[in-house]
């Protein structure tokens, strides 16, 4: 292999390469880097900036031969640390802004896993078709990476979320979209039955290393600004996969030596109260509604990687994380607050974040002088939309939760759609 390996968290065994499960068990895997001093390739656009820890052998390239991929941008906040009475709060922005040379074509950090994850696939000998299944931010993420660098793609996603999928790239064949007529855990289990079949491979969430490594990245360019690691780290959950993306991305600039010896503790933002991790550590129950009437229902999740080796929980105890329960009145105040004093949009899972962290301030679980770094997972649309045309992708199929892939209708239009047949 390359410059890295894939191994166990919990038996410490090297893993074929594309693995998503232990051979001896349930533990997430994880990448481990041959090089262990984060050396920036500043000749590198984007993301791939941080390419030395990025599992790919090559960055994604677009058709037309450029770097498919940015990178959030991190800087102080003045307006916003001032309101919160704190010294050294710095914002990682992920989403459009180009005053601040943030340039994620589709406003959130799932720009940050598509295209590693997409490179990745590409790399493999048998070159199987990415299935993913996604209510809106990730199908966003993914299918604009994938039109980007001319790859096939498969979406799944119900038919009610079908008018969130837009990209800013022309429309091409590149993609099947199958809407479901069922809920997020229905277009869930329809493309775990497509990519049982050896042409596709679903995208893994957060047992694929290369999405972790990918929202790393939020991490190793706030280490790099700050020249240190946080004390504390605010982000919005729904999987919490950002949250374990940070925590591993933090022991690798420990490792490196020059970032400081102490992790940063997690501060991890759910929405009371459909909130899973919060109930997990608290026994409280998410009620049966949920998502209905969430302040942003990306941010449910009804089965996030919790106990699993090297999952959320694990990365709560280790940072003596702690998670939040934040309400719609809250979150719609941060977002007012986040808005007027940084001038720039935000979308709403980001502003759970932002209301998390002015709990921690009032609770007086951060201080003044602390390092702190607020991920904003997303923004910038309104921006986006003044600057960019905005390209509705097509549903090509229709299923039904029921809908078999031993059905082989199904499968024979999916090929065809993609011109494999
Ligand atoms: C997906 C998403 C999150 C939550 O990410 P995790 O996978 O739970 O880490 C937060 N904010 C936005 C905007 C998202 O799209």
């Amino acid at each position: 292999m390359g410059n890295y390996l894939v191994k166990c968290v919990e038996c410490g065994v090297v893993q074929p390469p594309y693995a998503l499960n232990c051979q001896n068990g349930d533990s997430l895997l994880r990448t481990e880097y041959l090089t262990k001093q984060l050396n920036p390739r500043n000749d590198l656009s984007g993301l791939w900036k941080f390419y030395d820890w990025l599992p790919v052998k090559v960055p994604l390239k677009s058709l037309d031969d450029s770097l498919v991929g940015e990178r959030p941008s991190v800087y102080k906040s003045e307006v916003l640390a001032q309101e919160l009475g704190l010294d050294n709060l710095y914002i990682s922005f992920s989403g459009f802004w180009p005053e601040k040379k943030a340039l994620m074509p589709t406003c959130s950090f799932k720009d940050l896993e598509a295209p590693p994850t997409l490179q990745r696939i590409m790399e493999r000998k048998d070159c199987p078709v990415l299935v993913v299944s996604s209510v809106g931010n990730t199908a966003r993420a993914f299918a604009q990476a994938a039109t980007e660098a001319g790859l096939a793609l498969i979406l799944v996603v119900p038919s009610e979320d079908l008018y969130r999928l837009w990209i800013t790239e022309p429309i091409s064949d590149n993609i099947c979209v199958i809407s479901v007529d069922g809920d997020y855990n229905d277009a869930i289990d329809l493309g775990g039955r497509i990519s049982t079949k050896p042409e596709f491979v679903s995208e893994g969430g957060a047992r694929n290393v290369a999405r972790r490594d990918g929202m790393g990245v939020v991490m190793l360019e706030g280490g790099l600004v700050m020249k240190a690691l946080p004390h504390h780290y605010f982000q919005a959950v729904g999987s919490g996969t950002g949250g374990i993306a940070a925590w591993e991305a933090a022991l690798r600039l420990i490792e490196d030596g020059r970032f400081g010896q102490n992790l940063p503790q997690l501060h991890l933002a759910q929405n009371d109260p459909c909130a899973p991790i919060y109930v997990a550590r608290s026994g409280s129950k998410v009620q049966k509604e949920c998502p209905k009437g969430m302040y942003d229902d990306v941010l449910f999740n009804k089965a996030p990687p919790y106990d699993v080796k090297g999952g959320v929980k694990d990365a709560l105890e280790s940072t003596l994380g702690q998670v939040y329960a934040i309400t719609n009145q809250e979150a719609s105040e941060a977002q007012k607050l986040f808005e007027e004093s940084e001038e720039v949009d935000i979308l709403p899972a980001a502003a759970i974040a932002v209301a998390a962290l002015q709990r921690a301030v009032n609770t007086r679980s951060v201080n003044r002088e602390d390092r702190i770094l607020l991920n904003i997972t997303g923004g910038g649309l309104t921006r986006l939309k003044e600057e960019s045309e905005f390209n509705m992708l097509k549903c090509n199929l229709k299923a039904k939760p029921s809908d078999l892939i031993s059905d082989t209708n199904l499968l024979a239009e999916i090929k065809e759609i993609l011109g494999r047949a």
